[in-house]
């Protein structure tokens, strides 16, 4: 696990990354509080950190409201270290957010096993923001979680004078499926689609679940005739996908989807996203009236 020590004497941070490094952590070393704020702001950065309370530019103090003020989704475990031990100080040190603090000069087995509790914590922490993002049944995102990271992605593209394509999909026939095989199988069958649509869609793109067997996906970057190749490989890949039902190869089934896009560019009005979602379920609506396992786009 990664580790932040931020700690402006040296002498501090030398011995205190030797051991650190020989208990496994891979450690980012900040010299004052400024610096500290910016490691954590750069991607994969390290939710378990050490902050020295007394440091120029800004005190462990100041970072610590900072990193609890921003709104990121990430828990950052913050042990504070600290020779104002007094029970004012303490208070103060967790009043700005820290969830521990350690007495300096330090002991080694305390930090070592003050560490291993904030470890739990964040793997615990991780654990739950991975649960309340994904759809149980699919693996995919969740109608929440999808549309959080819609609205980022939005803004990102905006930025960027970059257009984007929302794309809806449903399966079709999807209750003859259920009533046919059972809804065991039809859970087995909107597992196997997912999948595939994960898997055939770019790495820039994310899926999730709409809802019922409806699923929802962002591309990034895409524009009109970028988008209408992508949903065709979709639907055929949907469609050339073949499900077990059992071991043997006997009990086997087939299913298509329709598919509907749309694609918002600096013409449109990106701040209404529902707008956008409705569309391309619009188009899913019509390339089922026309029959089902197509493609619609609605500008
Ligand atoms: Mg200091």
């Amino acid at each position: 696990m990664q580790i932040l020590l931020a700690e402006d004497s040296k002498y501090y941070r030398t011995i205190m990354s030797t051991i650190l490094e020989e208990w496994g952590y891979k450690v980012v070393v900040a010299e004052n509080g400024i610096q500290a704020l910016e490691r954590i702001e750069q991607v994969n950065s390290p939710q378990l950190i050490i902050l020295d309370w007394v440091m120029p530019e800004m005190n462990g103090l100041e970072v610590c409201r900072r990193i609890r003020a921003s709104l990121e989704r990430q828990y950052r475990y913050i042990i504070l270290l600290t020779n104002m031990t007094g029970q004012e100080n303490i208070i103060s040190g967790l009043e700005a957010g820290a969830d521990d603090y350690v007495a300096k000069p330090f002991n080694e087995i305390e930090l070592k096993y003050r560490l291993k509790i904030g470890r739990r914590i964040i793997e615990l922490e991780n654990k739950l923001m991975h649960m309340a993002m994904t759809d149980t049944l699919t693996g995919l995102l969740n109608r929440r979680a999808f549309f959080e990271r819609l609205e980022g992605e939005v803004q990102r593209c905006q930025r960027f004078d970059l257009p984007l394509s929302i794309m809806m999909l449903d399966i079709d026939n999807f209750k003859s499926v259920n009533d046919t095989y059972g809804h065991q199988v039809g859970d087995i069958v909107l597992q196997k689609v997912s999948s595939e649509i994960n898997r055939v869609v770019r790495k820039y793109d994310f899926v999730g679940r709409y809802g019922g067997e409806e699923l929802i996906v962002c591309l990034p970057g895409v524009d009109a005739s970028l988008a209408a190749e992508i949903a065709e490989r979709l639907r055929k890949s949907v469609e050339k996908l073949t499900i077990y039902l059992d071991n043997e190869d006997k009990k086997k089934i087939n299913v298509t989807a329709s598919f509907g896009y749309t694609i918002a560019d600096k013409n449109t009005d990106m701040s209404n996203i529902d707008r956008q979602v409705f569309k391309a379920d619009e188009g899913v609506y019509i390339a089922k009236k026309q029959g089902k396992n197509r493609v619609c786009r609605v500008e």
